[in-house]
């Protein structure tokens, strides 16, 4: 970073990209055993570090400092397959469960492949809720 910018923008950009410690990611990754937070698959180790609560929210904008420093630590960190953590993006997590339950009506509707699937019966929803990996270890 340019040393003559701004301490406000530098902040900005400190916490748009966070720094996790080695003994930090470990702590996260011991939370699980190596399984993804939300879906349960065995971590590659390619593997994110989610923040259950996002620094930043679903508009872009970052949260304040103040937040910033509540938010970041292992306590809101979770151990995430990359897809799972590509796709949870900056929601919430009742915002990501809200998202995936909206997939099998998403899919209906764009795809006629799963219409044809669905009404051959190769495909059948289950109308199941979403249950993450973590709430079903509890
Ligand atoms: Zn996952």
């Amino acid at each position: 970073m340019s040393d003559n910018m701004p301490a406000e923008v530098r902040s900005l950009l400190k916490e748009a990209r966070p720094t996790i410690s080695k003994k930090m990611r470990q702590a996260v990754f011991e939370k699980s055993q190596g399984h993804c937070w939300y879906c349960g698959d065995v971590l590659s180790s390619k593997w994110h570090c989610d923040h259950i609560e996002p620094i930043r929210r679903g508009d872009g904008g970052c949260v304040s400092s103040k937040n910033f420093n509540t938010l970041h630590n292992v306590d809101n960190l979770a151990p995430a397959c990359v897809p799972c953590n590509l796709f949870k993006s900056v929601y919430s997590l009742e915002g990501f469960r809200r998202k995936i339950s909206y997939q099998v009506e998403r899919t209906r509707k764009s795809s006629v492949n799963f219409r044809v699937a669905e009404r051959f019966g190769l495909i059948r929803p289950t109308g199941n809720d979403v249950v993450f990996w973590f709430e079903r270890m509890v």
